[in-house]
């Protein structure tokens, strides 16, 4: 192994510091006489010892061995990777807003609650919705947050016996998962043959125990429900409620809003539709909206203004479903998003979206002589192609997943959604150039001739990656997370 690749622990010697530190000023007697006995460590930790050079390259190394965004073109599908602007990242860092503290004196932090103020503003005009809250932590966490409001919601009214939520075939896994660790009971809704919700099925499925039904629109297959208001009237007239999925906001900003096709909740994906780093898995914010009618269930603390133009936490809220997370929201992700959308202001938002729609349907149909395309219409910001004829040859679409690697990319999500075999989800985003996207699709077509003239090539890769193919099962059933 070369030297700069050996683990951190190999490189330790004795004595070795990546830090100078000024002598501690309180005397150890003291610390010591102040903690229980059984809390004092007995024998030093057994830390690395490395000098700050070593230390340096170390972390280095590792971001070299990692892709993200900022590396190259990552096109995975529903997760809207695009470019995340620097100056959200100057914004985040001001004193003001990195360096305060959640237990301050209300009246030193009135410039971080006015700005989630206005962020809350804000987010209502995008969305068409009457109230928000910044509250939840990710997507995920505002889905079960939106649905413990559709159950506060009919139960205030008595309607006890709307235990059903609906959720299309098409749908992200956290859907089905976060009705149900709300309580309910999910049930599946089928797709019609051009990938949209299926109308009659839908009307003979609702009934006086639905409870909501919960739509992405433009859905996981990039296509726009464009029988949304009779959907909207199905449900309404079965006493549900609609619930929107924001996860594909990217494709509709300025263009329309979940308010206008009757939805009544939503929640935001701020880390996917406005820009702040994800893919290490946080952290994010999932911020959900309700129309004027639910509004007294929003969480508690809500971030309002008085008459005299100063900003309060204020919890007074009898029906409220109470605090979702800690303190406030993730307040850094709230300041970058708040960045962005200032910075785009409505007519950048609206070129956002239609330069993300124009970059999935160039692709689209740039590939679709090579690959199998399930839905030829066109599409919203992403689109979906299948690895069928490729699977023929006996190569998957995980391999020619791994394959890109090779290229320089990151993969598109793959197997998802599930009604799509071997599906290949892409999304290229609008902060792609058309060089990229060009030498994106030039790269899967080399890859299906592969298919079909050295099939080993594809089934092998990744060949160039600084870790090739791992045993994913093995990977899975014995994980070691630990030196
Ligand atoms: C990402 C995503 C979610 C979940 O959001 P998280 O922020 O990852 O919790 C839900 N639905 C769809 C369609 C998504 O793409």
């Amino acid at each position: 192994m070369n030297e700069t690749k050996k683990v951190i622990f190999e490189l330790s010697r004795p004595g070795r510091v990546a830090y100078s530190l000024p002598k501690g000023d309180v005397p150890q007697t003291d610390i010591g006489a102040k903690l229980p006995e059984h809390l004092l460590r007995k024998k030093a930790a057994e830390l690395p010892e490395i000098s700050e050079l070593q230390l340096m390259r170390h972390y280095t190394n590792l971001s070299q061995d990692n892709f993200g965004v900022e590396n190259g073109f990552y096109p995975l599908g529903s997760c809207t990777m695009k470019y995340n602007p620097k100056i959200n990242e100057v914004t985040a860092r001001l004193d003001g807003f990195a360096n305060i503290h959640p237990y301050q004196p209300i009246e030193t932090v009135q410039g971080a609650l006015q700005l989630m103020h206005e962020l809350q503003e804000d987010l209502a005009v995008i969305t068409g919705m009457d109230g928000i809250s910044l509250q939840p932590a990710a997507g995920a966490h505002g889905e079960w947050t939106g649905l413990m409001m559709v159950r506060a919601f009919h139960e205030k009214r008595g309607d006890l016996k709307r235990k059903k939520v609906f959720v299309p075939d098409s749908a992200h896994g956290t859907n089905p998962a976060s009705a149900h660790i709300a309580g309910f009971e999910v049930v599946s809704i089928p797709s019609t043959e051009e990938g949209l919700v299926d109308l009659d099925a839908l009307r003979v499925a609702v009934d006086d125990e639905t409870a909501a039904l919960m739509l992405t629109n433009p859905n996981t297959l990039g296509l726009f429900e464009r029988d949304i208001a009779q959907i909207a009237e199905i449900v309404h007239d079965a006493g549900g409620l609609l619930y929107y999925d924001g996860a594909n906001l990217n494709a509709i900003l300025s263009k329309t809003t979940p308010g206008t096709m009757g939805f009544d909740i939503v929640h935001l994906n701020l880390h996917k539709t406005f820009s702040t780093p994800h893919g290490g898995g946080g952290p994010g914010a999932g911020p959900v909206g309700v129309k004027a009618f639910l509004k007294e269930f929003l969480p508690v603390p809500r971030v309002d203004k008085q008459a005299d133009g100063s900003y309060v936490l204020n919890s007074d809220y009898p029906d409220t479903i109470g605090q979702v997370k800690g303190y406030y929201g993730n307040f850094g992700v709230l300041v970058r998003a708040y960045t962005y959308i200032r910075t785009m202001g409505p007519v950048g938002l609206r070129k956002v979206s239609e330069s993300a729609v124009l970059h999935a349907n160039y692709l689209r149909k740039r590939l679709e002589a090579d690959f199998e395309t399930p839905y030829q219409v066109i599409c919203k910001h992403e689109f979906v192609l299948s690895g069928n004829r490729q699977k023929k040859l006996g190569v998957r679409t995980l391999d020619m997943a791994k394959r890109l690697l090779d290229f320089g990319f990151y993969a598109p999500t793959v197997y998802f959604p599930l009604i799509v075999e071997e599906a290949l989800m892409i999304e290229p985003t609008e902060t792609e150039n058309k060089e990229m996207l060009d030498e994106f699709a030039d790269a899967l077509i080399a890859i299906s001739r592969e298919a079909e003239e050295t099939p080993e090539t594809v089934t092998q890769a990744p060949h160039n990656t600084s870790v090739r193919r791992l045993d994913e099962v093995r990977a899975a059933r014995q994980i070691k997370v630990k030196f």
